[in-house]
């Protein structure tokens, strides 16, 4: 038994890498010592956060960075703001972000970071004494060079707004030190989109490479999507400026399904947008969608409401499919599922995925969140580059480099699926794009950590 506190999500997204290197570690037993020291994160910074309320009393929450790899490059990854913050899920999302950024070929390291405060029903002033007192403390340990956070869950364009301004006051430096920055002030044009079309132009290598009759230029390609923030929200607008119908949208309290043939309208999707930045949530869809095309279901996830869908994305947060829910969405006839959020599957939802496409024609293919949803990152490197050189590239430039990224890191995880998975791939068997991404992310940051003399 191990002596180490219980860290449910951690422990999850370690099984699942463990798994997955199985038969690479078996021809290559060195390696065994580099999984033992990557797991292990180079630095966790936890710290208090006491910020004032509207009403003048001090509320306190718990800050944490956790800064996991840096043997690619600075420590990069988000920080999220939810009740639920704790260092298994930090963990989780900071191991998880290591491999990703390997497989955005570009030179970043892995971390992540949060706390548990709840933006939810907060005023606007007292976010922005939240983000003064929490970089107050964060400013000490991140850098240009050193550490790059960014948004994730909670954190958007206003909070990072508020916190880049905190450390530039403080240090009296202009620094690339956050990405997901305006437009006009150091931030890439494309970043907000990044992450939800990145998704799409991953699956458009999958639909390519397994399903070519579900283009998504055609209506008659059903898509199911989770969530209603950023990822979920540009996903959907890719789909549908494409041509492919989007049938659901989801929040924490329940799920938006669309009646109609259409599908959710581009109008829909960004009145969500709105609603969202105000704090709101998709129970009051009749003020932005009227005419009874929409249906709203309390405490549900969207995968069992639908029926004839093609491609399933859940883009919400972590353990978002269940076993049960894996089975709806194979009955309900999906051939496609990819990540838009880290650890979208538990354990037992890609077990049943993954069983399918072993049975050869017909079976579902997954992509994990550190392949599929790697082009948010991607343009915050892209950011990075271009605060260095102080210039801002156009969108097309930028959009045009992360399509690239993305069809390296597909290719990137269908050779690695092919060549590391230990499965029979004869037949109609698609390469595991599971084993291929958490194999490839595996094999670069742990020869990176040989040469800099991290583990021999
Ligand atoms: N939070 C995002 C992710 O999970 C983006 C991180 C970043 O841009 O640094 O990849």
């Amino acid at each position: 038994m191990s002596n180490l506190p219980s860290e449910p999500e951690f422990e999850q997204a370690l099984n699942e890498l463990s798994e997955s290197l199985k038969p690479f570690l078996s021809e290559h037993p060195e390696y065994a010592k580099a999984f033992e020291i990557v797991q292990i994160p180079e630095r966790i910074v936890q710290f208090r956060v006491v910020w004032e309320d509207d009403s003048g009393k001090a509320q306190v929450n718990r800050g944490f960075r956790v800064q996991y790899n840096s043997a690619l490059g600075p420590y990069k990854g988000g920080l999220r703001l939810h009740p639920s913050v704790n260092l298994s899920i930090l963990k989780f999302l900071g191991f998880e972000q290591t491999f990703k950024n390997a497989l955005t070929g570009l030179s970043m390291g892995g971390g992540k970071g949060g706390s548990d405060f709840n933006p939810k029903g907060k005023s606007d002033n007292e976010i922005r004494r939240f983000c003064n007192s929490f970089m107050a403390e964060l400013s000490r340990h991140i850098g240009k060079d050193t550490d790059v956070p960014a948004g994730d869950i909670g954190t958007g364009g206003r909070e990072v707004g508020f916190l880049f301004g905190a450390y530039r006051r403080a240090r009296n430096e202009f620094a690339g030190i956050l990405t997901g920055k305006g437009a006009s002030w150091g931030g890439s044009h494309i970043r907000p989109e990044a992450t939800g079309y990145g998704v799409i132009y991953y699956v458009e290598h999958m639909i390519k490479n397994s399903c070519p009759e579900f283009s998504l230029d055609k209506p008659s390609t059903r898509v199911a999507i989770s969530g209603a923030g950023n990822v979920a929200q540009f996903t959907a607008l890719k789909v549908i400026e494409l041509g492919a119908t989007v049938v659901s949208l989801s929040d924490s309290k329940g799920a938006l399904i669309s009646k109609s043939e259409k599908g959710f309208s581009k109008e829909v999707v960004e009145a969500i947008g709105e609603l969202k930045l105000k704090g709101g949530y998709l129970e009051s869809y009749q003020s932005f969608a009227p005419g009874g095309e929409y249906e709203y279901h309390a405490d549900k996830r969207p995968w069992t409401l639908v029926e004839n869908v093609q491609i399933a994305l859940p883009s919400a947060t972590q353990n978002e499919v269940s076993k049960e829910e894996a089975e709806a969405l194979v009955k309900a006839g999906v051939r496609i599922v990819a990540e838009g959020s880290n650890m979208g599957c538990t354990a037992e939802a890609i077990d049943v995925f993954e069983a399918t496409r072993k049975q050869g024609k017909g079976g579902v293919w997954y992509a994990p969140g550190k392949a599929a949803n790697c082009g948010g990152v991607a343009v915050s490197g892209l950011e990075m580059s271009q605060n260095s050189q102080r210039l801002t590239w156009t969108p097309q430039e930028v959009d045009s480099k992360l399509k690239g990224i993305m069809t390296d890191c597909f290719n990137i995880c269908l050779d690695a699926g092919k060549k590391f998975s230990g499965e029979d791939l004869s037949g109609d068997v698609l390469p595991s794009l599971l084993s291929g991404a958490n194999v490839a992310g595996f094999i670069k940051v742990a020869d990176a950590m040989k040469a800099q003399g991290e583990w021999w």
